[in-house]
């Protein structure tokens, strides 16, 4: 079985001694509950990496008060499971007071932290921002792995890397989908089965506005509006929000073809999914 630890000082006993063998260190954070989204990244962390470090850890900062903290799904011995299958060599699965003993500092991002998820989310990204660090510091790994599902949260962690010089590689993952084209996510399990068939609208509606880029459609507004409309025939959902906006600054984009992040945020009954596509910047040279 794979070694399951939960104190700072063993990991870092672990990874000391996988460095003094020659070995690099690939890490991939997460808060459990594993799928084959997450197992795509440690696949490729352990293709890429000597030793790999997967952290398990539902992080109470990152949730607001009214969020879904305490029913967040957890299942440490199927997440070993798949972890030792996927490459892993350990887990890193700490309790809260591990992780945060009367801890007065935090990692802010500002700007690209206060719109999509940011807007509907305050505080979150400060405590991902944060969680991270902490990880990063504690594990040191030389790559870490990330996945597009969470666009945003990929575009602030690259950003802190870089304004804080932090000496390790981010790498992007695509996105990992059921066959009927739902994001794969730990939050699916609520959904009862009514809500599991309407949270299709969600990347129904992506595919729209993806084909209408693809045929030419150059209207921010045009595409963001027919994503609108496909989800809102769908009587379950709520729109959180719906948004087309620049690769890299995140501010509205009013062309499709500039470098775009489309992305979305829906309540299905009472559990917010959210899903996205990138279009890269059109080199017409
Ligand atoms: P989470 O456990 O939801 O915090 O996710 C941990 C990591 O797995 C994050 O980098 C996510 O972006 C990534 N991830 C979650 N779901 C998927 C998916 N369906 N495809 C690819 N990566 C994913």
């Amino acid at each position: 079985m794979i070694p399951v630890v939960k104190t700072v000082e063993e990991v870092r006993r672990y990874v000391k001694s996988a460095k003094k063998e020659g070995k690099t260190i690939g890490f991939v954070p997460t808060m459990g509950f594993l799928h084959e989204g997450h197992k795509s990244l440690i696949v490729r962390a352990a293709k890429e990496n000597d030793f790999v470090v997967v952290s398990d850890f539902v992080n109470p900062t990152q949730f607001g008060p009214n969020e879904d903290f305490e029913a967040y799904p957890r299942d440490i011995e199927q997440d070993a499971k798949l972890c030792k299958e996927a490459g892993a060599d350990i887990i890193f699965n700490p309790e809260a007071p591990e992780m945060y003993d009367n801890a007065l500092t935090t990692v802010t991002v500002d700007k690209i932290t206060k719109v999509l998820c940011g807007a509907s989310r305050p505080g979150h990204f400060a405590g991902v921002a944060t969680v991270v660090s902490k990880l990063f510091n504690i594990v040191a790994p030389d790559r870490a792995y990330f996945g597009e599902k969470d666009a945003q949260q990929l575009m602030v962690i690259r950003k802190m890397v870089k304004d804080l010089n932090f000496d390790i590689e981010i790498v992007g993952c695509p996105i990992i989908r059921e066959e009927d084209g739902l994001a794969k996510s730990s939050r699916n399990t609520y959904l009862n089965c009514e809500e599991r068939k309407a949270a299709l609208c969600l990347s129904r509606a992506l595919n729209i506005g993806k084909k209408m880029i693809e045929d030419g459609e150059k209207s921010a507004v045009a595409v963001k509006n027919a994503i609108i409309a496909e989800i809102e025939k769908e009587p379950l959902s709520k729109i959180d929000y719906v948004e087309i906006v620049d690769l890299d600054t995140l501010d509205p984009a009013e062309r499709t073809d500039t470098g775009i992040l489309t992305a979305i945020a829906v309540y299905i009954g009472k559990t917010r999914l959210i899903d996205n596509f990138i279009i890269e910047k059109v080199d017409n040279k």
